[in-house]
């Protein structure tokens, strides 16, 4: 006698389930189609991408992470790639697509070994082993920085802006970084103010010792310069209306809309008053200010700011020594920050200089229109980074893919030391390695197959810098024509690609719960 089963459910009704090899291909093709999709912007001759959000608002970008972010990506294998980008972009400043790009081509050299039969986990080894390998050789092929070393350091922030919205501009604005980089007794990255104005022209772009804030002062007959600025900064509105709290208020004749505007004027009054009482001369308001207290405030020769942005009060805080206050009741004195001047520029922009904590600089980027200062602004942000990781570690590479095919080289001879099917997933990962080089000869038009036989025929004699020159085709010494890398570039996009690789090869199961319905 037989008894019919019946089926066992243990997941929720609407949950997908991909498992084994379905699951495995699908997360590896998501991740491949992430990587391919950034692939072609990388280096100098890389291409850009024009990304619209959902409100319509235009970006168009050549950083890696600028367009996963955007892409707002919802595949879970694919989204722990964008993670590889953002990794990098924190620890670093730069490398985003190198990153992507090498994890998915960690994935696609597993998938011809998971096709061969060679387990998840053999692979998974093999790479950790050969991440190990690279490291240390990296550290070994790496050169000195130090930061006196001028010339050096401008290669490097050249490097980064080779190729970007920034490049017309670049040996300005390289000048510009390394200004700033010198002009502070101990360096930090943190420092170091980009303020981004539509107008004029890139070559307008200038390095301030201070602050600059994009906000022109409140009142027409406000002080446009304070000398000896006492500066109060509040975080707190200077107005009754937009608090935190919303209010209603039911007026049912005139005399109590009268009592209402005189309540209210009274209570602007005495915040006011408080500011007064405090010394202050200059008062930075991260929220709104009232019409009233603009005038008030212009009564008593004050210079003030409105809705200015929490990252630039924080930044205030520090160049002047002042505290952030959120009750105007507390304001003393004590808290007021000092610089030797404040002042408002043609432009509507107000600067801070001789700031009570020297060492803060704003970097001021200019440019024609939105888009192109946005672009530059993130090229400068690259170049910034890259300097600050150079000098973190004073250590850097040459780029156009010499390190990776000399990598790549050391590895292999790794590899032949090695036994078992571990051997095949450290070459696999040597062949990864020569993704960077195909990629910026196949973005410059080269034929990519060409380009890396005879890099890796000038390797074989010995050569360690020798890259592709992306705009001749020719083989070139990368190092002494100027393309200088930060190690930590280097290090950790083949740190997280590995890590993100490893991470999706070893699942082997997909359960996802069904869509759950918003409002
Ligand atoms: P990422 O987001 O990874 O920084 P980029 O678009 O900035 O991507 O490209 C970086 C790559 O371009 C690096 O491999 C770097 O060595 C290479 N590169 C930069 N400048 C040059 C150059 N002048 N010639 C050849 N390659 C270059
Ligand atoms: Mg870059």
């Amino acid at each position: 006698m037989t008894q019919d089963k019946e089926p066992v459910y243990i997941l929720p009704e609407d949950a997908i389930r991909q498992s084994g090899k379905v699951a495995q291909r699908n997360n590896i093709a998501a991740a491949k189609i992430v990587a391919e999709t950034v692939r072609t912007t990388l280096g100098p001759k890389g291409m850009d991408k024009m990304l619209v959000n959902a409100a319509g608002d235009v970006t168009v970008t050549n950083d890696g992470v600028t367009i996963l972010r955007d892409m707002e990506i919802e595949h879970p294998a694919a989204k722990m790639i964008v993670e590889v980008a953002k990794t990098q972009e924190d620890e670093v400043g730069d490398g985003t697509t190198t990153a992507v790009v090498l994890a998915g081509e960690l994935l696609r050299q597993a998938e011809s070994l998971l096709e061969k039969n060679v387990h998840p986990t053999v692979i998974a080894k093999g790479y950790r082993q050969a991440s190990e390998k690279a490291d240390a050789l990296l550290s070994q092929l790496a050169k000195p920085l130090t930061p006196v070393d001028t010339m050096l350091m401008k290669k490097i922030a050249m490097t980064a802006m080779t190729g970007k919205g920034a490049e017309a501009a670049k040996e300005k604005l390289s000048s510009l970084v390394i200004e700033a980089v010198q002009s502070m007794p101990t360096f930090s990255k943190e420092a170091i103010k980009l303020q981004k104005k539509v107008g004029s022209t890139v070559e307008k772009s200038s390095l301030l010792k201070g602050i600059i804030i994009d906000r022109e002062k409140t009142h027409p007959s406000m002080p446009s310069s304070v000398q000896e600025a006492r500066i109060a900064l509040l975080n707190t509105p200077l107005e009754v209306r937009d608090t935190d709290i919303e209010a209603k208020i039911s007026i049912t004749n005139p005399a109590q809309m009268q009592e209402y505007l005189d309540m209210e004027e009274t209570m602007i009054t005495k915040l006011v008053e408080q500011v007064v009482a405090s010394g202050a001369n200059v008062v930075v308001c991260q929220k709104g200010v009232d019409d009233l207290a603009q005038y008030m405030l212009s009564k008593e020769n004050i210079y003030a700011l409105r809705r200015v942005a929490a990252s630039d009060m924080a930044l205030l805080a520090q160049a002047t020594g002042g505290r952030i206050v959120s009750n105007t009741a507390d304001l003393t004195q004590g808290d007021l920050g000092s610089a030797g001047k404040v002042e408002e520029t043609e432009d509507e922009l107000t600067v801070f200089t001789d700031c009570k904590q020297a060492g803060v600089v704003t970097l001021l980027v200019r440019g024609a229109t939105e888009h192109v200062v946005a672009e530059v602004e993130r090229a400068a942000e690259d170049a910034i980074g890259d300097v600050a990781s150079a000098l973190k570690t004073g250590q850097v590479v040459a780029g156009a893919g010499s390190v990776e095919v000399e990598l790549s080289k050391q590895l292999r001879t790794f590899a032949d030391s090695l036994s078992g099917k571990e051997q095949l997933a450290v070459k696999a990962f040597a062949d990864a390695l020569e993704i960077v080089p195909t990629t910026l000869a196949e973005n410059a038009g080269l034929d990519p197959i060409d380009v890396v036989t005879s890099l890796k025929a000038a390797h074989d004699q010995g050569t360690t810098w020798k890259g592709i020159d992306v705009y001749s085709g020719n083989v070139m010494n990368a190092w002494e024509e100027g393309v200088i890398e930060p190690l930590a570039i280097k290090t950790q996009a083949l740190a997280s690609a590995t890590e993100v690789a490893v991470m999706i090869l070893r699942i082997d199961d997909v359960i996802a719960a069904g869509k759950e319905e918003y409002e």
